[in-house]
């Protein structure tokens, strides 16, 4: 029997009208460069507009790709910096009936050009400061037919509108396209560790129900009195969804540019009262450090409107999360997704009963948390039996949902995918533990475990213990060659600056935590840990420069090298 509800379709038009209307006044504040200083180094200056003048360019913009003549469903990319135009294109682009191509600017410009023509954009919307790449793209992507710049462009560029010209030539849309909710609105690649990036197209309705999910107090705890900052990248899994979000419910957004750095950070969040922000660990590691810096020289910054600071992309370290609750108040909480589940899949929210700030709540924050409504997950073994969730047996985690992929463009392969019960499920490449009580914890990508004598050990478990020793700024653990247990771990350590630290004070800091056989055979130091376009570490980097590292070579074993 039919219900006797409206069957509405659940599409992006609803947030963009909402914000236009609802919060038309609410504030949308982004730094952008204004010139650069005498080491070159750009300066940023403050912009601020409203949702109701985005979201009426956003509609200009809407009408002015139509006016294009693009069909239905044709992709517009961006290669584009966190900032208010860069919301327009979230809101208007979708809206228009057309899908939202979010690349990385991190990438190689082959690998840049090799998603465009994957994807067959055919408009590409780009940053002035990326405008030295569009000579290559143009030349490298045959399908790219239209090309606005975002920003101001000190001279012209031969064959190349302005996008804030190019949008006041067209009244606002006035009607939109019939959208079928199930339509693509957003497409993203993958980070391609391993091959070629894949293609993942985000519906009209994944993105309304990962809004509302991402929304609540014990997810991200959005709302109308927050000042929202995210300094992941909007090319980034949608920066985790937040301008949706946000959009959804009326947060203010303040967006950082181009700009990452501690300081520019610390101080956009002190000065625009910023109440919930997102980044990776390496950013929060850098924010941290300058707080500190700023305490212990006497001139604190006052974040006292933050309320959660959301981390997630990689693991967080203990250490970072005790030292941001201990020496600043502050409340660094942990979640996990992926491009494939766009990206909000667990948030580790302590609950009732437990101290945020005991030994106990600490542990649960360093786990990724429990799922967010409407995502399942759950763990198998390589024969695709269960494993138990008892919060130690480790296995392939496995997620569904309504906002998780269920292929990838252009790809018939499903190597990803598992069938159970006629229900499918995403192989995540993720492998993780999930205790009684839902909380689940990566152990490792499955590709950076380390098999020693047949048993896994968790590259993930050893850095962030690593990561606590008062002299270690950054660690990434890899596998090395070993004649007997096929792998051993190798920790790859990088010093705070100005001092040093010994293999044997690291084992010896550790070894409380953990199983004799799990402890690193081996340590070295170096300067710096490649870390990739979305900020992890990049251990196939690592792997490849330590490949000649063998167990054999560390006889003693407690030597520092
Ligand atoms: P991406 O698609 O680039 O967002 O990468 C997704 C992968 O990042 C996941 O499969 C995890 O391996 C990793 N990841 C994301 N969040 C976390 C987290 N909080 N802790 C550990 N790993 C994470």
């Amino acid at each position: 029997m039919q219900s006797n509800m409206m069957p509405v379709p659940l599409t992006i038009p609803f947030i963009l009208e909402r914000a236009r209307t609802t919060y038309a006044a609410r504030e949308v504040v982004s730094l952008l460069p204004v010139g650069r200083n005498e080491q070159g180094q750009p300066i940023p200056g403050r912009h601020s507009t409203t949702y109701g003048a985005v979201a009426e360019r956003a509609l200009r913009l809407g009408a002015a790709l139509q006016a294009l003549g693009l069909a239905q469903g044709e992709r517009v990319a961006t290669l584009a910096v966190n900032s208010f135009r860069h919301l327009e294109a979230y809101l208007g682009v979708p809206s228009a009936g057309f899908v939202l191509h979010t690349v990385n600017i991190r990438l190689h410009p082959e690998q840049v050009a090799w998603i465009l023509n994957h994807a067959e954009d055919r408009v590409l919307l780009i940053e002035n400061v990326f405008g030295a790449m569009i000579p290559a793209l143009r030349a490298a992507c045959p399908k790219l037919e239209h090309i606005y710049v975002l920003g101001p462009t000190p001279q012209p560029i031969a064959g190349v509108e302005g996008y804030d010209e190019w949008i006041a030539g067209h009244d606002p849309l006035r009607q939109y396209p019939p959208l079928d909710e199930n339509d693509a609105a957003g497409m993203c690649y993958t980070s391609g560790t391993t091959g070629n990036p894949k293609g993942v197209l985000y519906s009209h309705r994944s993105t309304v129900l990962h809004s509302l999910a991402s929304a609540p107090k014990d997810a991200l705890n959005v709302g109308e009195a927050d000042a929202v900052l995210p300094i992941v990248p909007m090319f980034h899994v949608n920066a985790w969804g937040l301008p949706y979000t946000c959009a959804m419910f009326g947060a203010k957004q303040v967006f950082a540019g181009p700009f990452t750095d501690g300081p520019t950070l610390a101080r956009l969040m002190q000065d625009e009262q910023v109440s919930i922000s997102a980044g990776v660990p390496t950013i929060w590691m850098g924010l941290l450090a300058e707080l500190d810096r700023a305490r212990n020289e006497g001139g604190p910054y006052d974040l006292s409107g933050m309320e959660r600071m959301i981390v997630g992309g990689s693991a967080a370290p203990e250490a970072l999360i005790r030292g941001f609750q201990e020496r600043h108040d502050l409340k660094l909480v942990q979640a996990w997704g992926m491009t494939e589940t766009h990206p909000l899949g667990t948030v580790s929210v302590v609950p009732p009963g437990v101290q945020a700030s005991s030994d106990e709540g600490y542990t649960l924050r360093a786990k990724q948390g429990r799922s967010v409504p409407l995502i399942e997950i759950k763990l198998l073994n390589e024969h695709n039996d269960p494993v138990p969730h008892d919060g130690h047996s480790m296995g392939r985690l496995m997620v569904r949902g309504p906002w998780v992929v269920d292929s990838y463009f252009k790809d018939e392969g499903q190597h990803n995918f598992v069938t159970l019960d006629g229900q499918l499920w995403f192989d995540t490449g993720d492998i993780a533990t999930i205790n009684e009580k839902g909380f689940m914890q990566i152990e490792d990508r499955a590709k950076d475990l380390i098999k020693s004598g047949g048993e896994w050990i968790s590259s993930v478990d050893l850095e962030n213990a690593i990561m606590g020793h008062p002299a270690v700024a950054q660690c990434a653990v890899i596998a090395m060659d070993d004649e007997k247990w096929d792998e051993r771990p190798l920790a790859v350590v990088v010093p705070r600056a100005g001092q040093t630290v010994t293999h044997a004070e690291i084992v010896e800091f550790i070894a409380p935590k953990f199983a004799r056989w799990w402890l690193p055979d081996a340590t070295v130091l170096t300067d710096n840990i490649p870390i990739g376009a979305t900020g992890k570490f990049l251990k196939r980097e690592l792997r490849q420069e330590y490949r000649h590292y063998k167990t054999k070579d560390f006889p003693h074993r407690a030597d520092t090298f």
